[in-house]
């Protein structure tokens, strides 16, 4: 059976939830479909000592800021989740969950989004799947025959599960940085973090607040045609959350520059030694699960959609939200998806009226 609505929300994470606010307050008619069985996106399914780089406040969806979590400046992961779960249910929001959409299609006036439980006629269709179901894994020689564990961020749980192992953390971003001083801190593994460039960590004192102050700003420079400061990327990479400063303070973060190939039982470093160990945790990063949107043919440059704000330059009806800055700035963030939410949802109304 097909269904219809003005506009369809593909994704109920934040990003859809924040589209979600903007569509109701414009009092547009429409649905989000969350392949999701429950609220909370991406953010139900992250390791465990995960805390968001921001405190709770600077971490707020459109109209209503997150509360603070008891005892904690940087709220967990499960924090997150409940925010998100009474986000929903406070805007009435009408999500569908465990609804996964395959494909959206060209269906003359309108987009068809064909979900497993049957087709959703729209006159837009916002795309805020995340990427947290594309996890990024390089091609690195012999990642075939090593027999140990190589898992993703994705599936990294908790220290418990390498106790008494040999663990290369690979990748010089936050979530190896986390991730490798999650594991340092047990005290029982015996951890190599592997990277490709000599981690740039941000000044202590610097947090997801920062950040988000200086990719506004340069935002707002380059609007105004200013030079391009570099925005956050010319600070560093790593934000000092406290457990990633502890263990580094503590020497406990041995970083080597990249092997060059795996081996059936470790690694290769660049000057020929090699080092066994039993698992390889790649904390190489995410690409936008854009593959429903394939029957559309708009696939640009490094696997993105040409937009101009979120909206698709070659299917105006199309607007994608928060995978980053080139959908809007800091727009793959909490607080950072706000805005750009808000000017689809009055792109679409726009649209709609005419
Ligand atoms: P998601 O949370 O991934 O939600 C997308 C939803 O769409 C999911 O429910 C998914 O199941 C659904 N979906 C996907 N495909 C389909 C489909 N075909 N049909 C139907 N539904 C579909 N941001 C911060 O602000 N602060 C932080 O501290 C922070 N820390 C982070 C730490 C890590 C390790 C990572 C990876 C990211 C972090 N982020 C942080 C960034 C960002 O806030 C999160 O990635 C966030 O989950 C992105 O929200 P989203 O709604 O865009 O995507």
């Amino acid at each position: 059976m097909t269904q219809a609505a003005d506009v369809v929300v593909i994704g109920g994470g934040q990003s859809g939830l924040a589209a979600g606010y903007h569509l109701r307050r414009l009092g547009l008619d429409f649905v989000i479909l969350d392949a999701q069985p429950m609220p909370g996106g991406a953010w139900q399914h992250t390791w465990d000592s995960l805390h968001l780089f921001s405190p709770a406040a600077y971490s707020s969806l459109p109209g209503r800021l997150m509360p603070a979590q008891p005892g904690e400046t940087y709220p967990d992961a499960g924090h997150v989740v409940d925010y998100l779960a009474d986000y929903e249910k406070r805007y009435d929001l009408p999500v569908q969950h465990g609804i996964r959409v395959a494909a959206v299609h060209r269906d003359g006036d309108r987009l068809l989004a064909d979900a497993d439980s049957g087709a959703w006629r729209a006159r837009a269709v916002i795309s805020a799947t995340g990427t947290w179901s594309r996890p990024f894994l390089p091609a690195v020689p012999g990642r075939g025959v090593f027999t140990g564990r190589q898992l993703h961020t994705v599936n990294y749980r908790r220290p418990a599960d390498f106790a008494g192992q040999r663990v290369i953390v690979v990748g010089g971003g936050n979530s190896g940085a986390q991730i490798a001083a999650d594991l340092a801190l047990a005290g029982d593994i015996d951890v190599t973090w592997a990277t490709q460039r000599p981690p740039r960590f941000l000044a202590d004192d610097i947090d997801g607040r920062v950040l988000f102050d200086v990719a506004t700003a340069r935002r707002r420079a380059l609007d105004a045609g200013a030079d391009d400061t570099g925005g956050v990327a010319s600070l560093g990479d790593i934000v000092a959350v406290p457990p990633v400063r502890a263990a580094r303070d503590a020497g406990l973060l041995h970083t080597k520059p990249m092997f060059v190939r795996l081996t059936t039982t470790g690694v290769e470093w660049a000057d020929g030694t090699r080092a066994e160990t039993d698992a390889i945790v790649w904390c190489t990063g995410f690409r936008p699960a854009l593959a429903l949107l394939a029957p559309l043919g708009l696939r640009g440059p490094r696997g993105h959609v040409p937009t101009v704000g979120t909206r698709a330059v070659a299917e105006p009806r199309l607007h994608l939200l928060g995978y980053g800055d080139w959908t809007g700035p800091a727009s793959a963030t909490l607080i950072g998806v706000g805005r750009p939410a808000r000017d689809a949802a009055r792109d679409i109304a726009r649209q709609l009226s005419n």
